[in-house]
């Protein structure tokens, strides 16, 4: 798959229009800033796109084709892995264990007794320089290792699109400075990066595109290069909007 497209989604909670016709498109080999305002809709979006809320409206695409999530599985088939703000690990589990979490009972897949699935994730904690034992818990690892874990996990599930939901919200600056290498990384690797912020800063150190919701509302999409900070955020805002975008 080349690329990832959400097209006029909708989605009602009871009392609010939590999306109201919101695009975006997200190519391999790029990281693609979604922004806004806390309540602007980007969780509601990335739920949507991982199966746990059921849209109300619009399609999602991959390649210009249709496709149907109906379920986390049915996402995490189609290649897409979300990172939540709360981490899907068990703290009670090693960092193997929670890698492939349920992946030695399905057998399936490339990966299948207990010795691969130590030195795939080995390999991986490696690459990201964690300087921790696969065998450690998940609960004795500090924030910034369990969201390496989480993209950690995504990659050994063979995904093309990787969600991050505020990733830097809870990091060291040391680990952030890390996790930007490793998306970097992603990126080269031919990797498709949702990257959610409202950090003004980070977008435009990492991203290659810019998404800006307000309101549940699709206010603009754009190459970083051509933007700027000035212009997000009265996008964000809702601003001048026909001054700036006319
Ligand atoms: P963001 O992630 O941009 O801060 P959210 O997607 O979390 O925004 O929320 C968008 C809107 O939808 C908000 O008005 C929020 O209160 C509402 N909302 C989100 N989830 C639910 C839910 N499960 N039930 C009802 N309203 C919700
Ligand atoms: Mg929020
Ligand atoms: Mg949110």
């Amino acid at each position: 798959a080349k690329e990832l497209e959400l097209r006029g989604i909708v989605k009602e909670f009871p009392g609010v229009k939590a999306l109201d016709g919101v695009n975006l498109k997200v190519k391999r080999g790029t990281v693609h800033a979604l922004m806004g305002e806390n309540g602007a809709g980007k969780s509601t979006l990335i739920k949507i796109l991982s199966g746990v809320y059921k849209k109300d409206g619009g399609e999602i695409y991959i390649d210009g084709k249709p496709v149907s999530i109906h379920s986390p599985m049915d996402s995490q088939k189609l290649g897409i892995s979300v990172i939540y703000q709360e981490f899907a690990l068990v703290p009670e589990l090693s960092i193997t264990q929670n890698i492939f979490l349920g992946k030695e009972m399905k057998g399936t897949g490339p990966i299948v007794n207990r010795k691969d699935m130590e030195k795939k994730a080995r390999e991986l904690i490696g690459r990201f320089n964690l300087n921790i034992s696969e065998n450690k818990k998940v609960g004795d690892c500090t924030v910034g290792q369990q969201q390496m874990i989480e993209i950690a996990k995504a990659i050994g599930s063979n995904s093309w699109v990787i969600v991050m939901d505020e990733p830097t919200s809870a990091i060291t600056e040391a680990e952030k400075e890390k996790l930007f290498e490793i998306i970097q990384e992603l990126k080269e690797q031919g990797m498709a990066i949702i990257y959610i912020s409202h950090r003004m800063s980070e977008i435009f150190e990492i991203a290659d595109e810019i998404t800006v919701l307000r309101d549940g509302k699709y206010v603009m999409s754009s190459p970083v290069s051509e933007v700027t900070e000035d212009m997000i955020i009265k996008s964000m805002v809702g601003r001048e909007l026909s001054d700036v975008f006319s």
